[in-house]
C-alpha cells in the first residue's frame, strides 16, 4: 500500500478526523486502504454496499441495505471497527442521513474506530464539511502493483495452478507497464494474463501493452507507445540530449528536485526540418526518461459533431493527467492547432485556447513534446516565453553527423561499414535529413539483396545520386525557417 496515504490517514485519525471522504476512480483501492487500517489498528473491518448491505469479513448483516440501519447500527454498538460504505456519497444529500453523521462524528470520536467513504455525486457542506476529512487517492505506485500481483497470484493458486516463471528484471518492466491504471483495471489485466495459460512468464508483458494500449486508444485520440529507441540511437543533436539528461536528474529524484524549489519540466517545442529526429528524440526521452509515452494524433482530433472535437481533447488531456508522470508527444503541432480563423466557427481557436490554459494548469506531471514542421502555420501564442521550457531547432545534419547517423543506420541493419569511404558517402550527402539518409541505406539494401552481393561504396552513391532531397525542392523554406529560428530557439545540434 501507498505508505504516504496511510500516513496521512493516521494523521487524521490523531487529528480526531474519524471520518474520511476517499476521492478515487478506484473502490478496490479504497478498500485496501480501510482495510490495512483496520490491520493495523488491530479492529474488525466493515464493509457496506447498497447491494450486499453491511459485511464483515464476507458475513453479510441481515436486512442492512438501507443506509439509515447501517448508521444507527454504528451508532449504536459499543464495539469498535473500521467502516467503508462503498458508494455512499449520493446519500448525502438525504437531510437525514445528515444528521447522522453529525452524531456519528461525537460517538466515533470516543474511540479509535474510523468510517470511509466512497462515490460520486453530492459535494460535503457545511456543517458537515468542518467534520470530516477528504483525500484524493492517486494511482497505485508499483510497489501496490506488486503487492496486487502477489494477491492475485494467492488468490488464483488456491483453485488452479499457476506457473510463475519470470525473471525480477522482466516481472518490473511487466509492473513498470501496468502504472498509469487503476487498481481495477490492473487486477482485470494481471487476471486475465495468469488464468490464460496458467503462467506468468515474460510473454505476459507484450499482453499488458497491449491491453494497457486497448484501455487508452479507446478514447481515439491517444496512441500507447511503447519505443525501443534511445539517446544512443540519435546522431548528434547533442544540444538537446544535455538538456533532457539534465532534467532527467527530476523524473529520477524528484522529491530532492521539489525541494530545491524545481518544478516538474514543462515540455519542449522541437522545430525544424521534416526527417532531422524530432520524433525520434520524443520516443527516446520515454526509453531514457522510463515514463510512458502518449501520442496525439491531431488527425482524429477535429469532429464534424458539434462539442465532441472539445470533449475529445479534454478526454485525452485528463487521460495523460491521470496516468501521469508521463511524456505528451504531438507529433506536427501545427496540426492539431492549425488557426483557421473563424472558418470552423472558432473551433479551433478553442482548442488552442484549451491547450494553453491546459499547459498553464495541468495537474499532472506530463512533459510535453511537441515537433513542428512549419513555423507559418504555428499560432503564434505557442512561441511566447514561458509555453515550453526551451523551443529548439533542430537542423539538417552537418559532415559529422551525417556520417554518424549513417553508421547508425548501417549497424542496426549489421552492414559492415569498414570498407567504405564513410567521409565521401556523407559528403555527397549534403542537404540530406537523417531520414533520406536512412532511406539511401534501405534502398542500397534492396538492390543488393536481389543480386545477393555486399553494400558496397558504389551502390551507395547510386541511391545517393539518384536521390532529390527536400532541401533541394524546399531551399527557400528551409532558410527562411533557419533565419526564423536563428534569433528565436535554441539550436538543438
Ligand atoms: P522528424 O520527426 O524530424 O520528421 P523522424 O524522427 O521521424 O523525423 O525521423 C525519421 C527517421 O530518420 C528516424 O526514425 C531515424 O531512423 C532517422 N533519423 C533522423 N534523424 C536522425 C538522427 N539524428 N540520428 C539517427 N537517425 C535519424
Amino acid at each position: 500500500m501507498n505508505d504516504k496515504i496511510l500516513n496521512e490517514i493516521l494523521v487524521l485519525l490523531r487529528s480526531h478526523y474519524h471520518i474520511i471522504n476517499i476521492e478515487t476512480v478506484d473502490d478496490d483501492r479504497a478498500y485496501a486502504i480501510a482495510k490495512e487500517v483496520a490491520e493495523l489498528k488491530n479492529l474488525p473491518f466493515f464493509e457496506w454496499s447498497v447491494h450486499k448491505g453491511l459485511m464483515k469479513m464476507g458475513d453479510a448483516f441481515l436486512d442492512t441495505q438501507d443506509i439509515l440501519k447501517v448508521l444507527t447500527y454504528i451508532s449504536g454498538t459499543i464495539d469498535q471497527g473500521v467502516y467503508l460504505l462503498r458508494g455512499f456519497k449520493p446519500f448525502l444529500e438525504n437531510t437525514e442521513v445528515q444528521s447522522h453523521l453529525i452524531s456519528l462524528v461525537d460517538r466515533l470520536n470516543n474511540d479509535e474506530s474510523a468510517l470511509f467513504f466512497t462515490g460520486k455525486g453530492a459535494h460535503l457542506e457545511d456543517p458537515l464539511k468542518s467534520h470530516i476529512a477528504s483525500l484524493t487517492l492517486p494511482l497505485p505506485t508499483e510497489n501496490e502493483l506488486l503487492k496486487l500481483l502477489k494477491q492475485i497470484y494467492q488468490d488464483l493458486s488456491q483453485k488452479n495452478k499457476i506457473e510463475i516463471n519470470i525473471s525480477k528484471k522482466d516481472l518490473e518492466v511487466l509492473i513498470l507497464n501496468l502504472k498509469g491504471l487503476s487498481l481495477f483495471e490492473a487486477k482485470k489485466i494481471l487476471t486475465m494474463v495468469m488464468v490464460e495459460d496458467g503462467i506468468l512468464s515474460k510473454n505476459d508483458i507484450q499482453k499488458v501493452i497491449e491491453s494497457k494500449k486497448r484501455l487508452i486508444e479507446k478514447e481515439g485520440v491517444l496512441e500507447y507507445y511503447t519505443p525501443e529507441e534511445s539517446f544512443a540511437d540519435i546522431a548528434s543533436l547533442k544540444g538537446l540530449k544535455d538538456w533532457l539528461k539534465k532534467r532527467q536528474y527530476f523524473i529520477e529524484k524528484p522529491d530532492q528536485a521539489r525541494k530545491m524549489g524545481l518544478d516538474f519540466p514543462k515540455g519542449i517545442l522541437l522545430l525544424g526540418v521534416p526527417g532531422t529526429g524530432k520524433s525520434l528524440c520524443a520516443k527516446a526521452v520515454s526509453q531514457e526518461w522510463r515514463l510512458p509515452l502518449l501520442r496525439m494524433d491531431p488527425a482524429k482530433l477535429y469532429s464534424k459533431y458539434i462539442g465532441e472535437t472539445e470533449s475529445k481533447f479534454n478526454k485525452a488531456m485528463q487521460i495523460s493527467e491521470k496516468m501521469s508522470p508521463l511524456i505528451l508527444w504531438i507529433d506536427e503541432i501545427e496540426k492539431a492547432f492549425a488557426s483557421s480563423g473563424d472558418s470552423d466557427g472558432g473551433l479551433s481557436q478553442r482548442i488552442i485556447g484549451s491547450f494553453l490554459s491546459w499547459m498553464q494548469e495541468r495537474k499532472g506531471d506530463v512533459f510535453v513534446i511537441a515537433t513542428a514542421n512549419d513555423i507559418t502555420k504555428l499560432p503564434p501564442e505557442f512561441l511566447r516565453k514561458g509555453r515550453f521550457d526551451e523551443i529548439f531547432f533542430v537542423d539538417l545534419p552537418d559532415q559529422d553527423s551525417r556520417k554518424e547517423i549513417l553508421k547508425i543506420h548501417l549497424k542496426r541493419r549489421n552492414l559492415s561499414y569498414l570498407n567504405l569511404e564513410l567521409d565521401e558517402l556523407a559528403m555527397l550527402m549534403e542537404g540530406f535529413s537523417g531520414a533520406e539518409i536512412e532511406q539511401v541505406i534501405i534502398s542500397a539494401l534492396y538492390s543488393t539483396l536481389s543480386d545477393d552481393v555486399n553494400i558496397t561504396h558504389s551502390v551507395l552513391e547510386k541511391e545517393i545520386t539518384s536521390t532529390n532531397p527536400l532541401s533541394r525542392t524546399y531551399g527557400e523554406k528551409i532558410q527562411s525557417l533557419r533565419n526564423w529560428a536563428k534569433t528565436r530557439t535554441v539550436s538543438a545540434n
